[in-house]
């Protein structure tokens, strides 16, 4: 290929980047990714990355896995492309939604497949929307969501999200979303104790349903545990209450699992590990490790029952495309056959965890919350007191996250918080590395910010 600078160039020329600012895209370049096996990054000058966010939270399996790419071939010679509207269906998609149907928990045995998380997240609003609609209850349509919360980027999951700085752009939210507080304790829990904060944080949702009208709120959506905003493991007290006030107040919840689905929780779903019982959940990211875009979202007996006795004017061309459908059936088979998912839950889950936990001994880190194999460390100048920086919220991240990127580590910031999210695959002495090269960028932060 050309030189690492001319990609550069036309990249910064032609190429418009999602969440980049494209003025620093023309100074200094992006990274330009070559090849990938395992859990290692190749860039176009040939240096290594261990990469700790599998992508975007997605390649579960690992890169550079024949099987899907053969997958992926055999379908697209056989049939490359045929639409699931109006009647008509294919061997991959019903194979994939019948297996989803098996390894989803509860009676969450139908499908609607989607090109993405954000189509899925879309489908979920128009989905309730209508349940309730069929059931005579049209002005049901109220859909409650969490400040700081990512569902996606389109005008519909972008409304779902609470990120203020997206909905500035593009005139969002759309109108009957609804945010609440997140059960962040570490940041936003002061001297109350995480117990009484998940309680009170939980029952923000019962207040905003009683101030709305029950019969109002058509549905409540979260991740199990909030990725993008920052790995927000909630204390224990709050998703069972939040079970509570849905099943009460007769609320459907929807589960978004698009980074807690596959594996990535020590389960196969998020919703399994924290024992949620959600009426709807979106998938995406690892149910096919990344090899193919696909989404979707699994529905209930009852929801299902509903919507199909209407028809459901809603769904994507590439709803249940063959080939994403075919690599996500290989993928969803790699991930059982060679135990992947119970051994994060085992093994490598926990010597993990027990390595993430020691970086609490670093003093720039003030906490260290992981779960399975999605985890964070809040950096902070005082751990005793919670304290934040001084100057912009995300700076320091941001010069933690450029010292992993020179130590070979890729680790993303969200503010101040580091994030890691491996593939499930990373062994035992990939662990040592990451969590090594981690402390290394961590030293070379706090030297630079004594400076
Ligand atoms: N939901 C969650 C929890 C996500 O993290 C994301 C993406 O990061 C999405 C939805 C959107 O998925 P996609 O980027 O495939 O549209």
């Amino acid at each position: 290929h050309l030189p690492t600078a001319e990609l550069q160039a036309l990249d910064a020329a032609h190429h418009l980047h999602p969440f980049t600012n494209g003025a620093e895209l023309e100074t200094k370049g992006a990274r330009v990714i070559t090849r990938a096996k395992g859990v290692t990054l190749t860039d176009s000058d040939g240096n290594n990355y261990l990469d700790a966010m599998a992508g975007l939270w997605c390649v579960n399996i690992g890169y550079g896995r024949d099987e899907p790419a053969e997958a992926a071939a055999r379908q697209m010679r056989e049939l490359p492309f045929y639409n699931t509207f109006f009647q008509t269906t294919h061997v991959p998609a019903i194979a994939l939604a019948a297996r989803l149907a098996e390894l989803a928990p509860g009676d969450l045995n139908h499908v609607f497949f989607a090109g993405s998380g954000s189509e899925a997240n879309d489908t979920n609003i128009r989905m309730v929307r209508t349940y309730w609609a069929q059931k005579g209850q049209p002005e049901k349509n109220i859909i409650i969501s969490r400040k700081n919360a990512y569902h996606g980027s389109s005008m519909g999951s972008g409304s779902l999200g609470g990120m203020t700085f997206m909905h500035e752009q593009g005139g969002l939210p759309i109108p009957n979303i609804h945010h609440i507080d997140q059960p962040h304790w570490w940041s936003e829990g002061g001297d109350t104790s995480p117990e009484d904060f998940g309680l009170e944080r939980a029952r923000q949702l019962e207040q905003a349903i009683e101030d709305l009208g029950a019969d109002r709120v058509a549905a409540f959506i979260a991740e199990p545990i909030q990725g993008a905003g920052g790995v927000v493991v909630p204390p224990a007290t709050y998703w069972p209450e939040i079970q509570r006030i849905c099943d009460e107040h007769g609320i459907l919840l929807i589960a978004d699992e698009v980074i807690c689905g596959f594996g990535r929780t020590g389960s196969w779903f998020g919703s399994t590990t924290l024992d949620i019982r959600p009426h709807i959940m979106t998938v995406a990211k690892g149910l096919s490790s990344g090899y193919a875009p696909i989404g979707g979202s699994i529905v209930c007996d009852e929801v299902a029952e509903v919507i199909n006795n209407c028809e459901f004017a809603h769904g994507y061309t590439y709803s249940g495309h063959p080939m994403a459908c075919a690599v996500a059936l290989e993928n969803l088979r790699i991930l059982d056959e060679e135990g992947i998912v119970d051994r994060v839950a085992q093994h490598s889950g926990p010597y993990l965890q027990q390595k993430w936990h020691g970086l609490v001994e670093h003093p720039l880190v003030g906490e260290a919350p992981i779960v399975g194999m999605m985890g964070s460390i809040a950096l902070t100048p005082d751990a005793a007191t919670r304290a934040k920086f001084a100057g912009n919220e995300g700076d320091v991240g941001l010069i933690c996250r450029e010292h992993c990127f020179q130590n070979g580590l890729v680790m993303r910031h969200v503010g101040d918080r580091m994030i890691i999210s491996p593939p499930l695959v990373i062994t035992d002495a990939e662990i040592d590395t990451l969590v090594e090269r981690a402390w290394t960028a961590l030293d070379l932060t706090h030297a630079q910010l004594k400076q």
